[in-house]
């Protein structure tokens, strides 16, 4: 049995919509005080409402992960909602398709300022609120597309989900001295609004790529974040937990073929 993880303050950036309000409700669900951020207030407003609604303790603030005096406000913002900050889930991420040959700077730098300097603004902004909880834990969405696989249109994206590993590699050396730990997991295709919106033929030709046989559930990711963030996850550190249903793995599709007979 876990030690409960219910009333600890957890931020969620990203939290509106997606795997980052899947994690935010596994969190909410387990009795933490969860904090989410996003741009667009509508929707972090009423994301927070429909998990608050759920029985959880869910709120919201607007900000934007690329600027440092946000992702400040939402380190303040929690310390004085929840007094303090127990687990950062650095989830907020971009993926806009584009293909190298139409590859423009701002669309790299747009990619790049979201999902990495992003993900650093916000575990920077967390550090000391972090460590003064004695506990403290980063769990970073990451990616398989950039640390293990390619998908065309996705050179930038694929980038910015390895730049966060390497990140996450010397963060968790410098975070460690103050009992703060930091991880990083790795989904693979997950059933999102937007995926769901690619239609059932779409979805079902993902599926059968899959030997799970399923995309994964948001609450999948969810899961693996809250084991990173418990205490029995505490002396593991700068590690990446692939969250895909083996989507990885298949040498090739005859493989995959093969096994299901
Ligand atoms: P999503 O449904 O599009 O949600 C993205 C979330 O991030 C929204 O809440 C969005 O809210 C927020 N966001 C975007 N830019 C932001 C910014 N600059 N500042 C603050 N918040 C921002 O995306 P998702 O599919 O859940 O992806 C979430 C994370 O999982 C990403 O890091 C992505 O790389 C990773 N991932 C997703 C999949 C998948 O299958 N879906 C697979 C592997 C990894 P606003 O737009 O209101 O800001």
């Amino acid at each position: 049995m876990f030690t409960s993880i219910a009333g600890r303050s957890v931020i969620v950036t990203g939290g509106s919509k997606g795997i980052g309000k899947g994690i935010a409700k596994v969190f909410a669900d387990a009795g933490a005080q969860v904090l989410i951020a996003a741009r667009d207030e509508a929707g972090a407003a009423a994301a927070a409402a429909e998990l608050s609604a759920g029985g959880g303790s869910v709120s919201f603030v607007v900000a934007d992960v690329r600027q440092r005096e946000d992702a400040q406000r939402m380190a303040a913002t929690a310390v004085e909602r929840h007094g303090g900050i127990d687990v950062l889930c650095a989830n907020a991420g971009i993926f806009p398709d584009k293909r190298l040959t139409e590859m423009t700077e701002a669309d790299w730098d747009l990619v790049m300022d979201t999902n990495v300097k992003g993900t650093m603004w916000s575990v920077q902004a967390c550090i000391a609120p972090l460590e003064a909880s004695g506990h403290g834990r980063v769990v970073i969405t990451s990616s398989i597309t950039g640390p293990i696989t390619g998908y065309p249109g996705w050179s930038h994206y694929g980038a910015s989900k390895a730049a966060q590993l390497g990140f996450l590699r010397t963060a968790c050396i410098e975070l460690a001295p103050k009992g703060i730990t930091a991880n990083a997991v790795l989904p693979g295709n997950i059933m999102t609004e937007g995926l769901a919106g690619m239609g059932d033929e779409y979805i079902e030709g993902m599926a059968g790529s899959i030997p799970l046989g399923r995309i994964g559930d948001v609450a999948d990711i969810g899961h693996a974040a809250l084991f990173l963030a418990s205490d029995e996850a505490g002396y593991i550190t700068g590690q990446t937990i692939v969250v895909d249903g083996g989507q990885v793995l298949p040498e090739s599709l005859e493989a995959l073929a093969a096994a299901r007979g």
